[in-house]
């Protein structure tokens, strides 16, 4: 079948996480009838909630290679060191049939379905009304340090990605959202263009710092200007850290001397994040330790006793 003779529809939900795209999809699946989730293939474990087939086709690591092997996937990605992937064929033969669908899908995929369906996708892009929201969000809901500081440093690409969709709404409250987000859905559905865009402009620095401590005593800054450099979101802010450590005290060191707070892969977590807004202007803060060899004293820096414990229990 092409494209033209295609009628169904996939509204792909886009944005970062704790932008509450799920709780919105939920929600339209239960207020608009006919309209499902895209089941992906994923090699998560299913959930209690869950159902085979319903939300993901759930498989193993093997089964999901022999489907890439095999070329049934249109893409496929590894979230949050799981593999997901949209199938081809339930996505193609639910868009012949006419279906209207509903996925949230990370931004890579997201952009392939974009660009091979361009006549049956339509992108919706969920913004959080500031990042310290996603902060909040991500802590109520009990994310790890490590998920979300891990998280947090995608979210300027994805802020950016605003620009790609069809729509970008803004979620501040889920209410008002669910609706907007009903209209647009239900006129796109009968081939209308709803309006709604809500441009939203973030102003945020991504910090990484750097605490030097020996025993009961941390080395800091007279100026109260902290040890530390600002970086992009892209970078690792561990790696950042060791930079500054570098420029500012002439101590070279690589990130197994640093302490954090947790790893993933090789992204290893700080050991304190600090979340700080002035204004419109918001401040994150990647926080390491760094354990020195010897008492020495420093230009510029003062020992003063410190306020955290080290993760062995004893004192900084
Ligand atoms: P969950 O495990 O909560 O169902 O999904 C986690 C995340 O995986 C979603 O928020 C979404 O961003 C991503 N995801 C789900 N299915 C797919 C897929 O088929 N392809 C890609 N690239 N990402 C997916």
């Amino acid at each position: 079948m092409t494209s033209t003779q295609r009628t169904g529809k996939l509204f792909v939900m886009v944005g970062p996480a704790g932008a509450g795209k799920n709780s919105l999809m939920k929600d339209m699946i239960a207020r608009i009838p006919g309209l499902r989730q895209l089941p992906t293939a994923t090699t998560r474990p299913m959930r209690d909630t869950e159902q085979q087939g319903r939300e993901h086709v759930f498989v193993t690591h093997e089964e999901f290679l022999r489907l890439i092997d095999q070329d049934a996937l249109l893409e496929h990605q590894v979230v949050h060191g799981r593999l997901y992937g949209i199938l081809r064929q339930t996505l193609e033969d639910a868009l012949d049939a006419g279906e209207l669908l509903i996925a949230d899908i990370e931004i890579f995929g997201a952009q392939i379905v974009q660009r091979s369906y361009p006549d049956n996708v339509c992108m919706i892009f969920v913004q959080p009304p500031s990042i310290g929201d996603l902060v909040q969000r991500m802590e109520a809901r009990g994310d790890s340090l490590v998920e979300r500081t891990k998280r947090l440093l995608r979210v300027p690409m994805e802020l950016a990605y605003a620009n790609e969709c069809d729509y970008a709404i803004l979620n501040d409250d889920l209410q008002k959202t669910a609706d907007t987000l009903f209209n647009v859905i239900t006129a796109e559905a009968q081939g209308k263009r709803a309006i709604g865009m809500e441009r939203i402009r973030y102003d945020y620095t991504y910090l990484a710092q750097v605490v030097p401590f020996y025993h009961h005593e941390v080395l800091l800054p007279l100026s109260g200007d902290a040890l530390g450099l600002t970086f992009d979101s892209s970078a690792s802010p561990a790696e950042t850290a060791l930079t500054a450590l570098e420029q500012r005290l002439g101590v070279r060191a690589s990130q197994a001397d640093l302490i954090g707070g947790g790893v993933d892969g090789s992204f290893l977590a700080p050991y304190r994040f600090e979340y700080e807004s002035e204004g419109a202007h918001e401040t994150l803060r990647y926080i390491y330790l760094y354990r020195m060899e010897e008492r020495a004293e420093f230009e510029g820096f003062q020992w003063m006793p410190a306020r955290w414990e080290v993760p062995n229990g004893e004192p900084a």
